[in-house]
């Protein structure tokens, strides 16, 4: 098979066929397909500009060799893009998702949403799901018919991984399925599972680099230790930064085989007609293998363990939850130290819910900074010596 050809798409695909469109219709483009479209208003937006400056585990000023939100959603997209391709399924669709899966997230990482969330308790919560959906509906102020990018439905369906039934109940047609307990389509399956083998693998090599991990401990881990064992056997002596590549990349393509021969034989099984079969499922069929499944889970586990509860990691998490606890209390409290949009904002969706929307601005405004300008404004608002 000519790896370059274009494939012909599985009748269960996501196609602009059966696109449920955008919530305001526009005429289609001339050039591209809707959903490439939907993909370059994503590289245009402010959002996908900020992840380079977002934290995945590490703090962005940490060093430049690490990985940041943008890296790392252009990894999933690269893993999605393969697994695709092959699948039959919408490759385009796929890295559009992708591009965007992490659009929401706030400054430093889980700390980061964690803290403000707990600081939303009252007004609704904080999910960094919801904000990369809020962004590309709301947020983000480019074009003149409407806000957000008006995003097709099955873009704005990827985006939206998890969502809790209350708030699905307020999101109209994109929210249905979480009530209904239906699938997303094959190409938004197989974005979650990416995201899942890049974190996971980019985490350890980072991890490795950063000195938090080290090679022997990491040989607990079958998925390491077998790869290891491979690389060390091929290339005896082989120096210590060449060995870490070649066993990851070869954890990657191990993973990336496993969920495409899995889905491929689930596809198989279930035999689906069109793209509403793969959304009646009772469960998503792009998949690990139930082994793979388990080496997966090993591999979790010794990350959560041993990388982000590292004594370095959590004094890096948390002084970022002192910075956006302190950040929304001093914004909440004076919506005047905020910057005039910021401002603006405040007061319209204060007027049009109360406190919960002076809260959600404050919120917007906060997750919406990058791992550095977070810093700095945390600077400008409480450091005596920074009066500017
Ligand atoms: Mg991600």
């Amino acid at each position: 098979m000519n790896a370059d050809a274009p494939c012909s798409l599985a009748p269960y695909a996501s196609t602009e066929a059966n696109s449920r469109g955008r919530l305001h219709p526009e005429p289609p483009p001339q050039h591209r397909s809707e959903f490439q479209r939907d993909r370059d208003r994503i590289v245009h937006s402010a959002a996908f500009r900020r992840l380079e400056y977002k934290t995945q585990v590490f703090v962005n000023h940490e060093g430049d060799m690490f990985r940041t939100r943008l890296t790392h959603s252009i990894e999933v997209a690269q893993i999605g893009r393969s697994v695709a391709r092959i699948l039959g399924v919408n490759e385009v669709l796929t890295e559009t998702i992708a591009l965007a899966h992490d659009l929401g997230h706030t400054p430093f990482g889980h700390a980061g949403q964690d803290a403000l969330n707990r600081c939303m308790r009252d007004y609704g919560g904080f999910e960094h799901n919801l904000q990369s959906l809020r962004i590309v509906d709301q947020l983000e102020e480019k074009y003149a018919e409407f806000d957000g990018l008006n995003l097709t439905f099955e873009t704005r369906e990827g985006i939206l991984k998890h969502c809790s039934a209350g708030n699905a109940r307020h999101l109209g047609e994109v929210g249905e399925r979480f009530l209904q307990k239906r699938q997303p389509g094959l190409e938004a399956q197989i974005t979650n599972i990416a995201d899942e083998i890049a974190y996971n693998n980019h985490d350890i090599d980072d991890g490795l680099r950063a000195g938090l991990l080290g090679i022997e401990k990491l040989r607990e881990v079958q998925l390491f230790a077998e790869q290891y064992d491979k690389v060390m056997a091929a290339y005896p002596g082989l120096e210590t930064r060449r060995a870490i590549h070649e066993i990851i990349r070869r954890m990657i393509n191990r993973q990336v085989t496993d969920l495409m021969d899995t889905t491929r034989a689930r596809l198989t099984e279930c035999a689906p007609q069109t793209r509403d079969d793969i959304l009646a499922q009772a469960e998503p069929l792009a998949a690990f293998s139930p082994a793979m499944r388990r080496m997966n889970g090993e591999l979790k586990r010794f990350l959560h363990e041993h990388l982000y509860r590292h004594y370095r990691v959590h004094r890096m998490t948390s002084k970022a939850r002192t910075i956006i606890d302190e950040l929304f209390a001093a914004f909440f409290g004076d919506t005047r130290l905020l910057p005039p949009e910021a401002q603006r904002k405040a007061r319209s969706l204060e007027a049009e819910s109360g406190a919960s929307g002076r809260a959600r601005a404050v919120a917007d405004y906060i997750a919406g900074m990058t791992d550095r300008y977070a810093i700095q404004e945390y600077d400008r608002i409480f450091t005596p010596a920074t009066l500017t």
